[in-house]
Parts: C-alpha cells; structure tokens; sequence
C-alpha cells in the first residue's frame, strides 16, 4: 500500500497521515515539508539553505540562480490580447 501511495506522489506521515509531496523550486526534489513562496513550494532543506547561506558561501550562487529563475517566470508581464499574432 506504502509504495502504491508513493508511485503517485504521496507519502505516509506520522499517525497515517496521507501527506501529498510536491516538487521544490530549488532544489527540484519531490518534498513533503516546506514553505510556499508566491504559490510555488520551497522545500524545508532549501529554506534552511537559504536562511543560512551568506554571499561568501559556496551555495550562495545555487540559491540565487535558482531563485533568479524562478523568479523570470513569476514576473511575466500578463498575457495580453493585443500581443497575440494570428
Ligand atoms: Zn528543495
């Protein structure tokens, strides 16, 4: 039953809880636990890397690029009629 759960993106937690994994914007890892940045999902392991790293680290430039990327995909400008060619 475990493995069935896991095959599409669930997992068992404590007590039996069903508690649905979810793919991290950094790391791209299927998470259970973390944090929800603009809709999108930070895993708890990323979040402390991210709190932790300062600008002299060598993860630091991990970070920042990941979040760089994320962040060209949230600040599209909205898709507008007047720029759809026919
Ligand atoms: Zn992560």
């Amino acid at each position: 039953m475990d493995d069935v759960i896991r095959a599409v993106g669930y997992v068992t937690g404590r007590r039996g809880t069903i508690l649905k994994r979810k793919k991290c914007i950094i790391c791209d890892r299927m998470m259970v636990r973390g944090i929800s940045v603009l809709g999108q999902f930070v895993c708890r392991r990323c979040e402390d890397g991210i709190v932790k790293t300062s600008p002299f680290d060598s993860d630091y430039d991990f970070y920042r690029d990941r979040f760089k990327a994320f962040w060209r995909t949230v600040s599209r400008p909205p898709a507008c009629r007047d720029n759809i060619i026919p």
